[in-house]
Formats: C-alpha cells, structure tokens, sequence
C-alpha cells in the first residue's frame, strides 16, 4: 500500500469536510484536550514533537469516538531566547525566521494527520494575541494583583540573557558554559 498517497487522501477530506474541527454548537458533551505548543526555535520539528503528540492524539481520537465534541487546538509559543540566539547566529531577523519556521512546522504538524482544529491556531508573538496577555496583567498590575519590583536572576553574558535554575549546571551556563553571576533587574 502507498501510504504516502493514502495519508495525504485522507488528511485533504479530512481538511475539506472539517471533521477536526470544534462545533462550537454542539457544547453539551464537550472536551478540551490541550497540548504544548510547538516552540519554533529551531527550523523544524523534531521526533520528540511525535513523540509528545502521538499519544495526545490517539487519546483526543478515543473521545471524539466516544462521542464527545473534541477541541484539539494546535499553535506556536514564539517568544524567547531560543529565538533570539538563533536570530543572533544566523543574522536573520527573528520575526522573519519565526514565521518561516513556523510555515514548516505547519506542513510537518499537518502531514502528522493529527485531528487539530487548524482554525483556532495561535502565535504568542502575534499582536493580536500578545496584546490581551499584555491587557490581562495590565488588569492585575491596575488591581493590585501584580507589583513591580527588582530581584535577583541568574545572568549569562555569554547569552546575554537569564536562565532557569535548571540551565544553571555547577554556577555555568548549560548551553554556553559562562559562569553565571545574580544580577537584580526589574521584574
Ligand atoms: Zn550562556
């Protein structure tokens, strides 16, 4: 059997009729099953990514045959120092290789023939969605639910950035291996 003709058969009706898609009609036995986004870092996805979306999927199947109104919604967490350091070393502007990466994330995600509704994808480096992030916390700052004030960070001037206690290995950096020093910035 041509699996390559009959996968790509499939996910193309599968696209046209909708079938992946959310009925937001049909609420009264509804299930919201959430992944991680994909972090389009890097140029492509790994087999880590099919590793992680598999099981996600099959699980998100077994409902929706189960009769439920399944929302599996698909979208890219584009912020963040991986994509800075890859902008850094490869000269290229990093809304220009977030959203080239992305495009071959699509095509990869989408050959997977996971059962995402495509239709509620999402980019945190959109304006239209960082915006109500932006206006949620303003809400909490305004409320007194948020303050500003400086604390200590670990600091890489290797990256030029702040890591995560978990990058931190020994007092260095785990990508760079810069000894890492506390810098206070405000927060
Ligand atoms: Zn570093």
């Amino acid at each position: 059997m041509d699996m390559k003709y009959v996968e790509k058969k499939w996910q193309d009706k599968w696209e046209k009729s909708k079938i992946n898609y959310f009925n937001k009609k049909n609420t009264d036995n509804k299930y919201y099953c959430l992944e991680m986004f994909s972090y389009p870092s890097a140029a492509k996805l790994h087999v880590g990514h099919w590793y992680n979306y598999g099981p996600t999927d099959t699980f998100a199947r077994f409902k929706k045959m189960k009769g439920y109104e399944v929302f599996q919604p698909m979208g890219f967490d584009a912020f963040g120092l991986p994509a800075e350091n890859y902008a850094i070393k490869t000269g290229i502007h990093p809304k220009d290789s977030t959203e080239k990466n992305i495009a071959t994330m699509e095509k990869q995600l989408k050959a997977m023939g996971a059962m995402f509704d495509w239709s509620a994808e999402i980019m945190t480096c959109k304006e239209d969605y960082y915006k109500w992030t932006q206006w949620l916390f303003l809400k909490l700052y305004e409320n007194n639910l948020a303050y500003r004030k400086e604390a200590p960070v670990n600091w890489c001037s290797g990256c030029n950035t702040v890591l995560a206690n978990e990058q931190v290995i020994d007092g260095k950096c785990e990508r760079c291996g810069t000894d890492i020093v506390k810098k206070n910035l405000t927060q």
